[in-house]
């Protein structure tokens, strides 16, 4: 199957927003082991032209226009980029920062965590306390508007969370790898030993609210075609 890898940009208040980086300039280049081994495993685009920094450029804006990045988590995948930003502020959910630079292998998808992908020493803004609900999820508010919240979805890694975005059409539930909503053919078994336990979740949620566009972090890219929710 083919896939994708999502990330999205945001005008805010406080500028252009990322969330997520997807794979770097370096990684194209200079390719991780992790890298190496994702691309035999999965049919991932491999374009450098794709890479956040130079979609960004192609949209007419400067890598330092983008201010801050939010990471659903720290998998290889998702922070392969951050040194495209150098000076971008990097907003985390605690739990996920600290299971990244701790250093201890407690579950198998741990092997995704590369910490040549930090060596540029990015300004880490951490959040702790859940102080909100969105949805009846637990949820953090981030300091931005439109709102933007974490909504914590542990498993798939520690700290994994997926980011609630107000859009001028409504909400965007950008569930990151925590589910695989869109695609039928993978049994779930296999969704649940490597996303987590929140597809059954996601999927009851999105019936329940189909005003809401739930959307993961490995999506074919058509899905961006169906929905254009970028405004
Ligand atoms: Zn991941």
């Amino acid at each position: 199957m083919k896939t994708g890898m999502a990330c999205l940009l945001i005008e805010t208040d406080q500028g252009l927003v990322l969330v997520d980086t997807g794979l770097g300039l370096d990684d194209y280049a200079n390719p991780s082991w992790m890298t190496r081994l994702f691309r035999m495993i999965t049919i991932m685009p491999f374009d450098p032209n794709e890479a956040a920094v130079n979609r960004i450029m192609q949209l007419g804006n400067k890598p330092g226009d983008i201010r801050h990045i939010i990471l659903t988590h720290m998998h290889f995948d998702h922070i392969s980029g951050l040194a495209d930003f150098p000076h971008a502020k990097v907003h985390v959910y605690r739990r996920e920062y600290e299971a990244f630079t701790g250093g201890k292998i407690r579950q198998f998808t741990d092997f995704a965590y590369l910490q040549r992908y930090i060596a540029h020493q990015p300004g880490f803004i951490c959040y702790e306390n859940v102080d909100t609900k969105w949805y009846g999820f637990e949820a953090i508010r981030l300091p931005f508007a439109p709102e933007i919240y974490f909504i914590p979805l542990p498993g798939h890694s520690r700290g994994h969370c997926g980011i609630a975005i107000r859009t001028a059409g409504g909400w965007l539930f950008h569930a990151g790898d925590a589910g695989a909503v869109y695609n039928n053919e993978t049994p779930a078994w296999l969704i649940k030993l490597v996303l987590g336990p929140h597809d059954p979740g996601l999927r009851a949620f999105m019936k329940e609210h189909p005003e809401v566009l739930v959307s993961n972090s490995h999506m074919p890219p058509e899905f961006f075609t169906q929905h254009p929710f970028v405004d």
